[in-house]
């Protein structure tokens, strides 16, 4: 694929969402007048002022933000020694997504969202998840301005992630069981589309990462380019100067693509982290660029995990996060243009990097960004010494504390417990 001018990235999608080949509006008939519906509010928000001004004040006041970017020198000193030939790697600097109101950086999103929603005349709001993280922070926000909130989840979720359903039920959130398929994220996902063209006139769709019909992965990428505006001015106040790399876990890749965005007509090195599972070789992995290849699911075209058939294939991770069999199609148009890399990290390596970060920094991460963690090291030492890398810790692990202990459990000799 030919790559856009250098000045040009941030331009895209194109007026018809195509991020490239990827991307686009691939919807039933049905669906079509309510993305394009959605498009032009969303256009005109984007240009409004008061629009911005009132997401800003409650990004100030009820989410937390900005996020503080933290020089993390005991882990940067701990990969300087690590077989580094000659010594001496780059410094390694957290981007604290995970001190945002509710524990990750999902509720960037859903508050850009919900504003958007409500200018937009709704008054019920639907959502899927799968491990109910983006339940979480939408039942949040829907909460916080009183609208009804009806949450999709495969009934598989619903049953391994009961505190999160739990607490989707506090916050006043309707969850709806989906057993069709295999009662997964992507048959909620369809559900949720089927509801939201039956209740075309009240309803609104809050999509949780940056993938689906144009306009949702631009628009969730502009929600979450805070991450990545805020980082990169604190980078130029810190240390004078732009970091040399940016590392960022890959799920649906709002998280990734949040902080990249501001970086693109840079000279910064971008490199998002696919959860490889049990290992690419073992067909159990959610590396969907790394182990995938271009098809089209949930109305864009971007890389799928599928089987000869073209069946999509269910994605497995130790991070519920980062389960999922496609990725937001920007993504897909920047690896194939080279302007980002991609790499993978598995289940134990993600999990030695959780205990790492833990130790070393008094952060305990959630088992998504330890993937990101788990790949930092050969990056700030590839980087090497005098240089800058941004590690965007997008959510806390107080949610995988258990997952963490059962794997450790069922893992006695496991090589993380040796190595601290
Ligand atoms: C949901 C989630 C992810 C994965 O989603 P992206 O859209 O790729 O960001 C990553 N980290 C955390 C903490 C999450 O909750």
């Amino acid at each position: 694929m030919n790559a856009p001018a250098a000045n040009t990235w941030s331009a895209y999608p194109d007026a018809r969402g195509r991020f490239g080949d990827y991307g686009g509006r691939y919807v039933a008939e049905t669906l079509m007048p309510l993305v394009l519906e959605l498009d032009g509010a969303y256009r005109a928000a984007k240009g409004d002022p008061a629009f911005q001004a009132e997401l800003d004040d409650f990004l100030t006041h009820y989410v937390g933000r900005p996020s503080p970017l933290y020089f993390a020198e005991r882990l940067t000193a701990h990969h300087a020694g690590n077989g580094a030939k000659g010594g001496g790697c780059a410094r390694i600097w957290f981007k604290r997504d995970e001190l945002n109101h509710t524990g990750a950086h999902k509720i960037n999103n859903c508050m850009g969202q919900i504003l958007l929603a409500r200018r937009m005349g709704r008054t019920r709001i639907i959502a899927e998840t799968g491990a109910g993280q983006h339940g979480v922070a939408t039942a949040t926000v829907c909460a916080r301005f009183g609208l009804p909130c009806v949450i999709y989840m495969g009934a598989t979720d619903v049953e391994r992630q009961k505190p999160n359903v739990f607490r989707m039920r506090l916050l006043g959130a309707e969850i709806v069981p989906v057993t069709s398929g295999r009662g997964t994220l992507k048959d909620a996902m369809n559900e949720a589309m089927r509801d939201w063209v039956t209740n075309v006139e009240d309803t609104y769709y809050l999509i949780g990462t940056a993938a689906g019909p144009h306009p949702y992965p631009a628009m969730v990428r502009d929600f979450q380019a805070v991450i990545g505006r805020e980082a990169r001015a604190q980078m130029l106040e810190r240390a004078g100067k732009l970091p040399d790399a940016c590392v960022a876990s890959i799920g649906g890749g709002s998280n990734a693509i949040g902080l990249f965005h501001p970086f693109l007509e840079d000279d910064v090195r971008l490199i998002g982290i696919e959860a490889a599972g049990h290992g690419l070789t073992s067909g159990q992995h959610a590396a969907s660029m790394t182990g995938g290849r271009p098809g089209v699911l949930h109305g864009n075209k971007t890389y799928l995990l599928q089987d000869d058939d073209g069946q999509i294939l269910d994605a497995h991770s130790i991070s519920a996060g980062l389960d999922y069999p496609g990725i937001g199609p920007e993504h897909a148009w920047l690896k194939d243009s080279g302007r980002a890399e991609y790499r993978t990290a598995t289940d134990m390596e993600a999990l030695a990097a959780f205990q790492e970060c833990a130790r070393l920094e008094g952060i305990i991460p959630a088992l998504e960004p330890a993937h990101a963690l788990a790949r930092v090291g050969e990056i700030a030492r590839e980087v090497g010494r005098g240089g800058d890398v941004v590690l965007n810790m997008c959510g806390r692990g107080d949610k995988d504390i258990y997952t963490v202990a059962d794997a450790l459990a069922g893992h006695a000799d496991h090589p993380a417990e040796t190595k601290l």
